[in-house]
């Protein structure tokens, strides 16, 4: 069976949900292998082998995070040129794109971005046009590359262990072109990664201020367990940090839940939720748009709904 290789988004050896979804897509193609690549990523390896990768190639360099991600494209480069893999599957974030690109070049292959599923002979699947339509494509040149929406699939937890193999860096004038300088560390919610979450509760300009995110949005969504997101509205007005806009220029999220509240549903917003399972939206104007997407609809002021909503949450509990 030949091998599908998964890049292993992690914080210090903390695996990210999505590779885990990842390794879980990767096991209907082939025999999942992770890399996992920067300091702390050794701790990762037993995870990774707990949730279904044969093999993890492992490089604790401090060279992925000293430089972008050139480090990260000439291993995996390296791995495909080594095991001609079925596919090489990767996290659909902004670094990941970019890596697929970069690897794309290098290995003079086809690359299909933002898959939300991959069938056993690597058709990718990708839903467009605001999920109305959806589109079945195949690498025809060299290896798939694929990036991976989060949320497409459950983790599988299988009790297995990897064994490891120690990889290479050899840091090229190209990779080493580029340093990086300074991180900010951005404020701590305590709540899921927004772009993780399986719950997303989001507001709008309907939401009318930042008190009003604090007392009514972040209630419903600590009541629920969930992340918080925006509209570019409700970021622009300074209601709530723009790290939480949801949209064509803010975060992509793909949760079993998104519930918007006082949000119109213009297309750059539903650009950025429109994969959402369900979707339950509370808006004051029968007529938003947005409740063409909606699986619940509440016709109502969300200043009354919501926190109605928050108190038979919590109650149920
Ligand atoms: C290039 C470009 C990129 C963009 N990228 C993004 C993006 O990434 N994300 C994004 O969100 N937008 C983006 N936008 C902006 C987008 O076009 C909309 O302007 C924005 O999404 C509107 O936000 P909103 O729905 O919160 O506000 P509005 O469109 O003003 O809608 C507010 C809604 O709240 C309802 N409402 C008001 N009061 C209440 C109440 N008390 N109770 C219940 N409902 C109430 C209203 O009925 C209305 O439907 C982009 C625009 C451009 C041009």
């Amino acid at each position: 069976m030949s091998e599908v290789l998964v890049l292993v988004e992690h914080t210090a050896g903390e695996v990210k949900k999505v590779s885990l979804e990842l390794l879980a897509m990767a096991a209907g193609i082939g025999e999942p292998s992770a890399v996992v690549l920067g300091p702390g990523a050794d701790a990762a390896v037993a995870t990774l082998g707990d949730h279904g990768a044969k093999t993890v190639f492992v490089s604790t360099d401090l060279a992925f995070v000293d430089h972008v991600v050139v480090p990260t494209v000439d291993v995996l480069a390296k791995l495909v040129a080594e095991k001609s893999p079925a596919a090489v599957l990767i996290p659909s974030s902004a670094d990941g794109k970019e890596i697929a690109g970069r690897l794309a070049i290098a290995t003079d292959s086809g690359v299909i971005t933002d898959a939300v599923a991959v069938s056993s002979d690597a058709i990718a699947t990708q839903n467009v046009f605001g999920g109305a339509t959806i589109v079945h494509s195949k690498v025809s040149k060299g290896t798939p590359i694929i990036t991976v929406r989060t949320n497409s699939i459950a983790p599988v937890q299988s009790g297995g262990t990897a064994s490891r193999v120690d990889v290479d860096v050899d840091l090229t004038a190209l990779a080493s072109a580029t340093k990086v300088t300074n991180r900010v560390s951005v404020e701590k919610s305590g709540r899921p990664d927004l772009s993780e979450a399986a719950i997303v509760v989001s507001g709008g300009r309907g939401v009318g201020s930042d008190e009003g995110f604090k007392t009514v949005i972040e209630p419903l969504a600590d009541a629920l367990g969930a992340a918080v997101g925006a509209s570019r509205a409700a970021t622009d007005a300074g209601w709530y940090p723009h790290q939480f806009q949801v949209g064509q220029t803010g975060k992509t999220v793909s949760p079993q839940l998104y519930i918007a509240n006082g949000i119109s549903g213009a297309i750059q917003h539903r650009a950025g939720m429109q994969t959402s399972k369900t979707v339950v939206v509370v808006n004051k104007d029968a007529d938003a748009p947005i409740f063409d997407l909606a699986d619940f609809g509440v016709v109502g002021d969300l200043h009354s709904v919501v926190p109605d909503l928050t108190t038979r949450v919590k109650s149920h509990k």
